[in-house]
């Protein structure tokens, strides 16, 4: 390779305590770029059809791109790759913060962990070599004792760890994978969802610390710092970027609240009266002590906090907006101080923060409804603070109701039945994060179509179809399409691996990619380049059972909002379905969901199958 990637694979065997070093394939890396696409193609190869995700053969695949790592501003981040015990699919989660750069250093482009240790472990990697060390002492441990416990054992104060908490070890089926987290200037950063956690306790691999000093090289060092320039121009004059680092992500509380999309008590309403004191603008004048970056971000979006608990003094960094919207509001809880302690546990335990706050508040509604006994829930009421922060920590131990709670909302609203599958609200068994499909219609196919099930961050049409952009926002018109193009276009970012926030176009990509690299790519191929991960994805869910069946809404999105500027709206199965009719023919994939051969072809996946 010429630039931009390492051209090694790191592949460590855990069961035989062995790593091989293999180079990265170049038709491979061509096609699929890097990070998510790159690690859903080494997860289809690595992983036969119905692999229970716990198996010891299900790989956990740490993937960087071309551009991580790199003067491309934020590049920090990097996938992890596996089949997601969550909603048995594949699973990619991006992360930021500095370790995916420093696998880069390391000398590699992936790591790829199979098989099983006896007993607790970490893996080590220095400057090229793998090590898998006795982890036992770690065990139990939380996310940040177990960063500062490798730090000292190596005297390293800036080794990169990517570990897991007391919930990955238990199994939880959205435990996170944390990276590094609590620094005063650099932010940490979570594989959060799906739980890639789980599948790593399920190795019983406590923790991957990295370090290196090896530089990334670029096949037109000029060329790909004059794209840079441009990159960063774009960045430092675009109007919205003041505003994302003066409050971060939770510049949109008060909006969404004022819109009707903020998701409230388990999506039962969609308006927070409380909504201003668990804001963005609250947070800054309150608790928010300074600004946090990834790796070689102009943006700094990030925010360290210090908040004062019920006496306790607490030190975290966020909380981002989908904790203040699944913990703050859709829990019915509006102190910044209790979601921020919140927030705080479930980095320390090592869970989704999205997934923690949708489960608690189906189960708050399950409680209120009676469906959970109140000696079960612990009072586990709408608003109530202990109840809600206990309730995190039983998750994280599978104690109590807490087990049940674990599996996530699809498999527990089936065991307490009592139609509360009526108000689960999860797609392929993943927790709807913090937008409500009412108010903005797109996110209802989103999240539906999603490749890793309800999720956000595929597709989010928030923002055009609140603007205007999209006609009026309780529509169908135009969002088959603009969702078809956005999975496309950010599976080829994700591939890269760049974060969303940054306000780039497909040309600064394409720039970049190719004078890191050398590639030649079009535009047009860059794209193509996105579909074609995009219809990997599918092709993987598809072997696993997946169908039209499986691109649903929750039941809920077919009942009226009873209140807030959204009152009264509700999407039909019949707009839904005429919806997914037109996003299933803009793909070239049958009336069930399924890609064509054609469409393979074009593509060239044909040999994918
Ligand atoms: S914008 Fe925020 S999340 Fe994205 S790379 Fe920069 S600091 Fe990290």
């Amino acid at each position: 390779m010429s630039g931009g990637y390492q051209g090694k694979l790191a592949f460590i065997d855990l069961s035989r305590d062995k790593c091989r070093i293999e180079n990265l394939n170049e038709r491979d890396a061509k096609r699929f770029i890097g990070g998510k696409g790159l690690g859903l193609k080494i997860l289809w190869d690595q992983t036969p059809a119905h692999l229970d995700p716990f198996d010891p053969t299900n790989p956990l695949i740490f993937v960087t791109g071309p551009l991580t790592g790199t003067l491309c501003p934020t590049s920090g981040r990097f996938a992890v790759c596996t089949k997601s015990p969550q909603t048995g699919i594949g699973l990619d989660s991006q992360v930021g913060g500095y370790f995916g750069p420093e696998i880069k250093k390391a000398g590699f482009d992936v790591i790829i962990i199979q098989g099983k240790s006896e007993n607790p472990v970490y893996l080590f990697i220095d400057e090229g070599q793998t090590e898998i060390k006795d982890g036992m002492w770690l065990w139990g441990k939380s996310t940040s004792k177990t960063v500062k416990a490798l730090r000292e054992k190596h005297s390293d104060q800036k080794l990169r760890v990517a570990s897991i908490g007391i919930a990955g070890e238990n199994l939880v089926k959205y435990a996170c994978i944390n990276v590094d987290s609590h620094e005063q200037k650099q932010r940490g950063g979570q594989a959060g969802r799906g739980g890639a956690g789980a599948v790593m306790g399920s190795k019983n691999l406590k923790a991957v610390a990295v370090r290196g000093s090896k530089r990334v090289t670029y096949a037109d060092e000029r060329r790909f710092k004059d794209a840079v320039k441009v990159a960063n121009k774009k960045i430092s004059t675009d109007s919205f970027i003041p505003k994302r680092r003066n409050i971060g992500t939770p510049i949109w509380i008060n909006p969404m609240s004022e819109l009707g999309i903020l998701p409230t008590k388990n999506f039962q309403h969609a308006t927070f009266p409380l909504a201003e004191q668990i804001s963005g603008e609250r947070m800054k004048e309150t608790i928010v002590r300074s600004n946090k970056s990834c790796f070689n971000c102009p943006i700094q979006c990030g925010k360290q906090s210090e908040v004062n608990y019920k006496g306790e003094r607490i030190e975290l960094e966020g909380p981002e907006y989908e904790l203040l919207a699944l913990m703050g509001s859709n829990c019915g809880i509006g102190s910044l101080a209790a979601v921020s302690k919140g927030a705080l546990m479930v980095d320390e335990l090592g869970l989704d923060g999205i997934s923690s706050g949708n489960v608690i508040g189906f189960a708050m509604e399950a409680a209120e409804k009676g469906l959970i006994s109140k000696a079960e829930s612990k009072d586990l009421r709408f608003g109530n603070e202990d109840a809600f922060l206990k309730m995190i920590e039983k998750i994280a131990k599978r104690e109590g109701i807490g087990d049940l709670l674990a599996e996530g909302v699809k498999k527990a609203a089936k065991t307490l039945g009592g139609g509360s599958e009526r108000f689960a609200m999860e797609v392929k068994g993943m927790e709807m994060p913090g937008y409500e499909p009412r108010g903005s219609w797109g996110m209802a196919l989103a999240y539906a179509t999603s490749d890793r099930g309800a999720c956000h961050q595929r597709v989010w049409t928030v923002r055009a179809e609140t603007e205007g952009k999209l006609g009026d926002r309780f529509s169908t018109l135009g969002r088959a399409r603009f969702v078809k193009e956005g999975q496309d276009e950010r599976s080829a970012a994700y591939s890269l691996v760049v974060c969303d926030f940054a306000p780039l176009g497909v040309n600064d990509f394409v720039g970049m990619l190719n004078s890191a690299t050398g590639f030649d790519l079009e535009e047009g191929e860059y794209l193509l380049a996105g579909e074609r991960i995009w219809n990997l994805a599918r092709m993987y869910a598809v072997r696993e059972g997946i169908s039209r069946k499986d691109d649903y809404m929750p039941k809920r999105l077919e009942e009226p909002l009873p209140d807030g500027p959204t009152k009264g709206k509700r999407i039909s199965k019949v707009a839904f379905d005429s919806m997914l009719d037109e996003y299933y023919e803009l793909r070239g994939w049958s009336r069930e969901g399924i890609p064509t051969s054609s469409k393979l072809r074009e593509l060239d996946l044909g040999r994918v199958l």
